[in-house]
């Protein structure tokens, strides 16, 4: 399996209602390793910026206004099959639908305030990393 490197963050709902510490405790259990960490507060242009593949889709509008309602904690996670498998430990999209156990199953109220983020492919975690850590902020 290669070692791979994927974009997470931890969304403001999680944020708020504290589950930082118990969403880094299953990313840590499951052998991510944390290589970046920024806590930012999105702007609305900074969010539109990051979800700009989402732009037609009806619920833009409101996941740009959650996303910079309030602080988000942005990681760099390295590991095996790091992309793919975060996303098995996030689960589904709708916490309705997601496995039992998964972070967003835990701790997701709804398929918009959904806990977390994880890049889906390669080349969109190559393009998500780059846009919030510059190369020389990566250890
Ligand atoms: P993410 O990209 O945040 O990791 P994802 O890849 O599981 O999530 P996407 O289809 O990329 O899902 O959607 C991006 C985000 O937009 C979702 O995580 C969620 O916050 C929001 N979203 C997706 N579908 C809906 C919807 N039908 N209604 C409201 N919000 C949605
Ligand atoms: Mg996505």
């Amino acid at each position: 399996m290669p070692i791979e490197r994927t974009l997470t963050i931890i969304k403001p709902d999680a944020f708020e209602a504290r589950h930082v510490g118990d969403i880094i405790k299953i990313l840590e259990a499951n052998h991510f390793r944390i290589v970046a960490a920024r806590l930012v507060r999105l702007s609305r242009r900074e969010a539109e910026g990051f979800y700009k593949i989402h732009r037609a889709k009806p619920f833009f509008p409101s996941l740009t206004e959650f996303m910079s309602s309030g602080p988000a904690l942005v990681m760099v996670l390295e590991g095996e099959n790091a992309i793919a498998r975060l996303r098995e430990v996030m689960g589904a999209t709708d916490p309705a639908k997601a496995a039992p156990e998964t972070i967003r199953k835990l701790y997701a109220s709804g398929i918009e305030h959904n806990a977390i983020h994880g890049s889906d492919a390669p080349q969109t975690a190559a393009c998500e990393i780059g846009y919030f850590f510059p190369e020389v902020e990566l250890i």
